[in-house]
Formats: C-alpha cells, sequence, structure tokens
C-alpha cells in the first residue's frame, strides 16, 4: 500500500507547488474512516482509494482532484459525512466527494445497454464538474484491474457497465488510453475463449515477428532522420479487444487483419506532421482509401492525427499515425490533458470544424481560461454538457430522457401514452408529489393512475415535450367527441328535419371550411357545446335557408316567450314554499314535537331509503340516503336519526323532488316535457332555465311527486323523447 509520503511525492514530481498539509490531511482522514474496513481481495479497504488516486496523478491532475480521490468513498462507506470533509477540506473538495457519491447510487439502477448513451449522458449531467467524472474513470478503472477478486456472479454486470457505459465516456472525453484499458480489462471477463485466442494469435506473431517491428521502427526513423525531420516512432501493438471489434465489424479472421501492427511518428510541430506524411508517401507505395487528416479535420472529441497506410520496409502493410506531441498527449489523456495546456504558454489551438456542440462549450471554457494563469483548469470546467436534459428513471429502472423543465405528466406520456392518459399523481423519490412537478436530473417517478382515459385539457400548457401534448389534445378531443359529439349531432340532424331538409354528412363535409371545422366531428362538438349555431350549419349547405324561430338569446330566466309556452301547454305554476296541507309525514322513528321537513333541494321522496338529520336549527331534515349533503354529517353520528317511510298511510300525497332536463332549444320543447310530467299526475312548483347555449337549455322542475316509482317513470318517459337529450335528479 502506498505510504503517505509517496504519495506526496507522487503529486510533488509535476507540481511542485503541491498542497503538501493538504494531501497528508486527506490521506489521514480516509484512512481513519475505512478503518479496519477490507476489500474484497483481503487487502485493506484504504487500499483502494489511494489506487485511484495514484492513476490520477499519472493524469497530473491538481490537488483538489488527488485529495477527492482520496476521500472518495468516504460519505458512501464510512461514517464521515459532506459537512465533515466541507469543514475539514473546504466546499469545494466536499463538492467533488459529493458529486462521487451521487455517482456511484446511480450504479444501483438497473440498466439496459440499449440505454447505455443515456445514461453516459446523465453521468454527465450530474457529474457538475469534469473532475468528478475523471475520477470515476479513475475508480472504475481500478475496479475493473481487481474486478477477479469480486464475487463471480458480480463480475459480468460490472464489466458490461463498464464496456457500455465508461469505457465509451473515456472515448467522448477523449482518454483513449483510459478507454483502450477499460475495454480491454471487461473483454477479458466477458469474452474469455476470445479474447485467450487472440493473445495466443498475438504471442505467436511476436515471436515469428518481433526482430521485424524493431526493424521497421529502425527504418522509419532512418528515412525521416535522411529528409530532415526528427521524429520518435513508436511501434503500437493492438489489444486483444480492438482486434476483436475489427474482427466483428468487419467480418475477417485474424490473418485477414492487416494491421495489427501500426506504428505513431510523434513530431513537434504540425508542419511537420505533413512533412512526414510525404516523406511516408514517396518513400513507400500509400494504400489506397486508407488516408484519413483528422488534423484539419478533427473528430468530435478533439482527436486529432494523421492516419495512413503504406507497403512497408519487407511488404508489410504498416499503418501510421503521425501526430504532434500535443496532439497525443489529448488523444491519450483527452480532457485531463487539458489541465495541462497551461504549460504550453497558455496556448489552445482553434478546433474549427467538427465540433460537438458538447465540445464546443468545454472548449470555450478551456479557451477563456486559456490566458488565465491560475493552475486550475478543471476546477472551473463546469459541464455544460446536456444542460438541456434531465434524465429521470422508472421504479424498473428504465431511463427516460426529457428536456430540461419537463414535469411528472411528460415522463407519464414518455412512459406510455395510456400511462400519461390515466395519470392522476406521481410519487418522485418515494414522496407524493402533484403531477406538474418539474423533475430533476436522477429523479425516480412513479405515476399514480385511475381508470380514467381523459387528461384536464389544461395539461396542455403545463406539459413541455411535443408528444404530451400531441397525446392530451387527442385524449380531451376524443372526451369532447363523447361528451358533447352526440348532443350536437341530434341538434344538427332535428335543425335539417325543421328547416325540411335531408340531413347528410357528405354535404355537411363539403361545406367544412364555411364553417371553418376541420371535420364533422369538430361541427357536432361545437353544436353540442353551443359555440356554433345549428340554424347557421344549416344555412352553411343551404345559404337561403332563414330560421323562422326566435334566436336563442331569446330563451334566458325568466323571458315571457317561455312562460307563453308554459301556458299553452297548461302548466300549472304553484308558488314555491306553499305550505304542505298539515298532514303528518308518514315517517317512521321521528321525534314529532320536533319540527320535521324535507332537505331543500331534492327531497328524498317514499319508497326510497332515507335518514333524518338532527341539528338544533332546523330541527329534523330528511334527506335521502344518496344525498351528497350527508358527507358534511359524516362525523356526526349523534345526529343520523334512523327513519323510514310509513307506507301503510294509504294518502296520495305528494313530495317534492328536483330534476334537471338538457332540452333542445325549439319550439314546443318546453310543451312536450311539461305535458308527460303533467300526464302522470306530478305537479309542476317551479321551472328555473339556465340556458347553456342557443341550441340547447338545461331546465331544472321542482316536482311534486307520489314516490320513487312514479319520479323514476316521469324521467323514464322522458328520455324517451326525442326533444331531451339527458334527464338527471338533482339531490340536495
Ligand atoms: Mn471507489
Amino acid at each position: 500500500m502506498m505510504r503517505q509520503y509517496e504519495l506526496v511525492e507522487r503529486v510533488r514530481r509535476y507540481n511542485p507547488s503541491a498542497n503538501e498539509d493538504l494531501l497528508n490531511r486527506a490521506y489521514v482522514f480516509a484512512m481513519k474512516a475505512h478503518g479496519a474496513q477490507k476489500r474484497a481481495s483481503g487487502d485493506p479497504f484504504f487500499s483502494h482509494p489511494l489506487e485511484v488516486a495514484a492513476i490520477l496523478t499519472d493524469l497530473k491532475l491538481d490537488d483538489a482532484t488527488i485529495v477527492a480521490a482520496v476521500l472518495h468513498d468516504t460519505i458512501e462507506d464510512t461514517n464521515a459525512t459532506r459537512e465533515e470533509i466541507d469543514a475539514v477540506f473546504g466546499p469545494e473538495i466536499g463538492g467533488l466527494v459529493d458529486g462521487l457519491t451521487k455517482l456511484n447510487r446511480l450504479d444501483f439502477a438497473t440498466k439496459h445497454a440499449q440505454q447505455a448513451e443515456n445514461f453516459r449522458k446523465l453521468l454527465l449531467a450530474i457529474a457538475d464538474d469534469a473532475r468528478v467524472l475523471l475520477i470515476k474513470l479513475a475508480d472504475r478503472l481500478h475496479n475493473m484491474r481487481t474486478l477477479n477478486f469480486m464475487p463471480e456472479a458480480k463480475r459480468g454486470r460490472i464489466a458490461q457497465d463498464t464496456l457500455d457505459i465508461y469505457a465509451p465516456l473515456a472515448g467522448r472525453m477523449g482518454m483513449q488510453g483510459l478507454r483502450s484499458e477499460l475495454e480491454d480489462l471487461a473483454f477479458r471477463y466477458l469474452m474469455p475463449d476470445a479474447c485467450g485466442l487472440i493473445m495466443t494469435r498475438l504471442e505467436e506473431l511476436k515471436s515469428k515477428n518481433g526482430a521485424l517491428i524493431a526493424r521497421i521502427a529502425a527504418e522509419l526513423t532512418d528515412q525521416f532522420a535522411r529528409r530532415g525531420i526528427k521524429v520518435e516512432v513508436k511501434g503500437r501493438e493492438k489489444l486483444p479487444y480492438s482486434i476483436w471489434r475489427k474482427m466483428e465489424r468487419n467480418s475477417i479472421s485474424f490473418e485477414q487483419l492487416s494491421d495489427i501492427y501500426g506504428f505513431r511518428i510523434l513530431v513537434s510541430a504540425v508542419a511537420d506532421c505533413y512533412a512526414a506524411v510525404g516523406v511516408a508517401h514517396t518513400t513507400w507505395p500509400a494504400v489506397p482509401g486508407r488516408f484519413k487528416d483528422y488534423i484539419s479535420t478533427p473528430k468530435q472529441n478533439d482527436y486529432r492525427s494523421i492516419h495512413t497506410t503504406v507497403i512497408g520496409p519487407g511488404s508489410q502493410r504498416v499503418e501510421l499515425q503521425i501526430r504532434t506531441y500535443d496532439m497525443h498527449e489529448i488523444a491519450e489523456y483527452g480532457i485531463a490533458a487539458h489541465a495541462l495546456y497551461k504549460d504550453s504558454a497558455g496556448h489552445v489551438e482553434p478546433i474549427d470544424a467538427g465540433e460537438s456542440r458538447a465540445y464546443r462549450g468545454l472548449r470555450q471554457t478551456i479557451e477563456a481560461l486559456a490566458s488565465d494563469d491560475s493552475e486550475k483548469f478543471l476546477e472551473h470546467t463546469k459541464l455544460e454538457l446536456f444542460q438541456d436534459q434531465v434524465f429521470c428513471f422508472t421504479p424498473k429502472g428504465r431511463l427516460i430522457a426529457l428536456p430540461r423543465g419537463a414535469t411528472a405528466i411528460d415522463f407519464a406520456y414518455a412512459v406510455h401514452t395510456d400511462v400519461g392518459n390515466s395519470a392522476v399523481g406521481a410519487k418522485i423519490n418515494g414522496r407524493i408529489a402533484p403531477l406538474i412537478s418539474t423533475l430533476r436530473n436522477g429523479d425516480e417517478v412513479t405515476i399514480v393512475r385511475s381508470d380514467s382515459r381523459t387528461p384536464p385539457a389544461a395539461w396542455d400548457s403545463v406539459v413541455v415535450t411535443g408528444r404530451a401534448r400531441a397525446a392530451i389534445r387527442r385524449a380531451t378531443r376524443e372526451a369532447a367527441k363523447t361528451q358533447y359529439g352526440g348532443l350536437g349531432r341530434q341538434i344538427v340532424e332535428r335543425a335539417f328535419s325543421r328547416a325540411g331538409k335531408k340531413f347528410s354528412e357528405a354535404k355537411l363535409r363539403a361545406a367544412l371550411s364555411r364553417l371553418a371545422r376541420a371535420s364533422i366531428d369538430d361541427v357536432f362538438i361545437s353544436v353540442g357545446r353551443g359555440e356554433l349555431f345549428s340554424a347557421d350549419v344549416v344555412r352553411a349547405i343551404y345559404p337561403d335557408f332563414q330560421e323562422d324561430r326566435k334566436a336563442g338569446p331569446a330563451l334566458a330566466p325568466g323571458e315571457a316567450g317561455w312562460f307563453g309556452l308554459a301556458k299553452a301547454a297548461n302548466l300549472v305554476f304553484r308558488v314555491p314554499g306553499k305550505e304542505e296541507n298539515g298532514d303528518p309525514l308518514p315517517l317512521r322513528g321521528v321525534d314529532w314535537d320536533t319540527p320535521v321537513r324535507f332537505a331543500p333541494r331534492g327531497g328524498a321522496v317514499p319508497g326510497e331509503r332515507i335518514v333524518g338529520i338532527r341539528t338544533p336549527k332546523d330541527g329534523i331534515t330528511i334527506y335521502p340516503i344518496h344525498s351528497p349533503a350527508l358527507v358534511e354529517f359524516d362525523d356526526k353520528p349523534e345526529q343520523w336519526l334512523d327513519v323510514r317511510w310509513d307506507l301503510d298511510t294509504a294518502t296520495k300525497a305528494h313530495y317534492p323532488t328536483q330534476i334537471q332536463v338538457t332540452t333542445l332549444n325549439e319550439p314546443g320543447a318546453l310543451g312536450v316535457i311539461s305535458t308527460t310530467i303533467g300526464e302522470t299526475g306530478a305537479n309542476i312548483d317551479n321551472v328555473v332555465f339556465n340556458p347553456t347555449g342557443p341550441d340547447f337549455q338545461q331546465v331544472r322542475f321542482d316536482l311534486q311527486v307520489f314516490d320513487i316509482q312514479h319520479l323514476n317513470a316521469i324521467i323514464a318517459q322522458l328520455r324517451d323523447k326525442p326533444v331531451v337529450s339527458k334527464v338527471e335528479r338533482l339531490s340536495g
């Protein structure tokens, strides 16, 4: 295990002004915190954070990163807290360690290979400091190097995550060295047979051609030197995983691989790169189609190099990668290399084309800091990658990517349209939360659903995803169609027949543009909602049509027109509130010394279950058992009276009740209704009009009926009438 002074020495080697005291404190703090904890290998646990820190010293990172690496598992695995680390090491290091703790927790979420891309984005989004990712990658690398100590069952998962998530992440950050090692370690565990085979073949080749590589390298160096270009030639043996991937991708055998041996030609200036290409191509024949200039057009991860393949010394195909030392540094260390860039006089070469937005952001930050003589580049390099997205989980671990500002409603629709349409509530990280809550990275969201399939139309303005908005509009339209479409069709069809015209959908369809509606259903919905007059629909097809009845507004409550109609129907209006004849109500279970009355709105009628409520103010009030008004007395059982009808009393008395009728607004409608009611022997005490549109009315009838059968018969007969679209009993 690395000693305390060794850690300090490693850092001092590249950073003579390192904060020795800080490093020592971190060493002691982590050692005490981890105490006697052991790794799976039997080593003291403390050796792990030290190794992670050592990997990062190879990348020559700043003090804060090294200290955070030493502390990286303390919050997660020991009693240490963020507050404690803040107090001892300051909030900067506290923030880094906290970031790593968050990333570690993500490791427990279920992941699927096809979600790896999203998962990488999540890592980037959560780690708002590039250094957190660097430590995380070093942590993963050490865990992979010691994977053989892990239980067999866990190795596969860890190796697969490494291949799917962490190795590509290292690649994205431009750290090819780290990426290759992660890939190769994972490959050994995941495909031991394929890996073993390739390694055996590589050994065979080496023993056969070992001298050849050295000879080629020597000849290359010599040829470049003769043309006055100083180069460093490095023989590069490909790792088993990259060989295997090439075989897979191109469906070729090991023997067919032409470039198992590659050479890196390192030069000091960009101009030398092109000069070196000239030398290579004039000395040896170039293989057509293999020349790539990533210097003029860098890869998205800032990789720059010239690639070419020639038939080189000994008629061997030789792949050459030609680059400057700076480019090489970036190719190997990526983001980490940028931290060193300040050493080359704050000079960052601009890259023009082919940059991803993410890297442009990173580069701009780096450029902005290039003039700063601060040692700490990455410290200021807050990752602005994927700031426009949030990543959340379903309870089963599925990762859902949403635009920033998305709500739980958006989440529900992203999971499935049905889930969105039936959503009534949400749990975010196990806590009940409103559906309109804005989601944050890493939130686990559970959607609570009901049987209903109609989302509130108001959600339309709350959601941010197009998918959710489209689904909400579709669903509310469907609901409107069901709710208003039928009524509207009824009204339109009757308007046509009143006008003496035959209704036809084809003709209506032809008139849609004149009605400014997109579909026949839209017309019906608009008419049903009272937004469009049925007469206008008729006129859209028959422009000469003149309506002979009064326009809708004439039918406002209390208008003489309605009372005229009522009179024509021989309706007898009784004065509301008139006393009954004084006979005792046919009830059992009431104390007749107390005043007894029916509930003011929609009293009970004989034959239905009733209940009495005793209040000091009103005495006893009789309600139907289903009355919503009873809810108020739910927690006052002492006020409830068990009351029954005394139906032995054979008096044919009337009892008050209320119904609401939705009727087409046309001449004679009220006559039909009142006649129907009158024919059953009921009285109408009062009529209250509630015009809801030009084409139909809601009318409340205060009735006097004999009993529940009588009332039900009235309702059934009214429902039978074509002018009636809806009848409901009111209870109050
Ligand atoms: Mn760790």
